[in-house]
This record gives structure tokens, sequence and C-alpha cells, in this order.
């Protein structure tokens, strides 16, 4: 149970930065603010879901605060203890920084300028409340990847619908109802970059 619990904050923390590192240059920290606010409703509703307790018990369980050189941090932890002589893994949300930078960091990929002309596409996707997979109307989460080049358009391997859709509208965040979400990440094929390989040197 810990485990799952484990991966679902390090996935949603995971994805959360992403969309704030790329977002940081078109959004000011109020819509940052708003979509740190969507993502932890839902992450919070995935882990009470899983758990079948509400998001208040979910937010008893995993509360923490925790030093980092800039100060103390908020959110929830949720611990995975590993036996004898080993550090137990840390999963954290919260603690990003929703500064908005004042110097152009190099990215892995630029912010397309119709996005930059249209900052807001995001949240309203959002705030549409339907699933860009399954078209459901319905509470929704954001499924975002860091680079581009992982879904690799035009490729001859066979690609999941989703990896398809984000290539060929070159998008790096795609919204989500729960149940696709977690099918994205349970499923095989394209390299989910942003959980397994950073999970262990991260947490460490
Ligand atoms: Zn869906
Ligand atoms: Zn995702």
């Amino acid at each position: 149970m810990h485990d799952s619990d484990f991966r679902i904050v390090t996935r949603f923390q995971s994805e959360f930065r992403g969309l704030a590192e790329y977002y940081q240059l078109a959004y000011n920290r109020h819509r940052l603010g708003l979509l740190r606010w969507i993502t932890e409703r839902s992450l919070t509703k995935t882990l009470g879901h899983k758990n079948k307790i509400s998001v208040n018990k979910v937010w008893n369980r995993y509360r923490a605060t925790w030093q980092t050189p800039a100060g103390p941090r908020r959110g929830l932890q949720v611990k995975v203890e590993r036996g004898k002589g080993k550090k137990p893994l840390v999963a954290r949300w919260g603690g990003v920084s929703l500064a908005r930078r004042t110097t152009r960091v190099t990215l892995k990929d630029e912010l397309p300028v119709v996005w930059r002309k249209r900052p807001a596409e995001l949240i309203d996707r959002l705030m549409s409340g339907r699933c860009e997979l399954c078209k459901a109307q319905t509470e929704v989460e954001v499924h975002h990847i860091r680079r581009l080049s992982d879904l690799r358009p035009g490729s001859q391997v066979q690609q999941p619908d989703w990896a398809k859709q984000m290539a060929s509208r070159r998008r790096k965040a795609l919204i989500v109802c729960r149940d696709c979400h977690s099918g994205i990440h349970s499923g095989p094929s394209v390299r989910q970059d942003s959980v397994e390989s950073t999970l262990e040197s991260r947490v460490r």
C-alpha cells in the first residue's frame, strides 16, 4: 500500500515540478499557484480513493514539514522503510518554488511561441473538466512529459493513443481523467523518464 502511495506522490511531484519549470516564464505566481492547487487536489483525491479514506485523512496520515536550504517546507510525505541498515525512501509533495524566473534558463524544449501568446491555455483546458483521451466530463489531472522527443513523432513503433496525440499536437501536457492517467503510467511503451529513472536517485 505504501509503495503505491509512494509512487503516486512521486509522480505528482515530478509532473508538477516539470509543469512549473516549463510554465514559469509564461505564468505568474498566481496562475502557478492555481495549477498547484488543482494538482494537489487531484493528488489527495487519488490517494484517498486508493486507500478508501477521506482527503482529510490523507492529510492526517501524510502531512509533514521538512528542512531545506531555503527554509522549512510543508506538504505530504510518504516513507517506505527498506529494512535494517538502509535509509527509508521518501516521496514528497510540496516545496516546489513558484517564483517567476528573472533569468532565462535553457529548457529541454522551449515553450512554443504560440503558447507564450496564450499562456492561459493549459488552465483553460484543465478547467474544462474534459478528459482529452476518453472525452469523459469529470475531474481531470495533468499528465506532463519532460521532453517532446520522448514521444518519437512519426516513429514506426506502435505508440499508445496518448503519445500519438501529444506528439501530433506538440504538447507536453495532456489533460486526463484519473483512470486514463493511471493507465498512462501503468502501461508499457513510451519511456516514463519522469518517474522510474529518477526515483532512486532523487529520494536517496
Ligand atoms: Zn479519460
Ligand atoms: Zn502523468
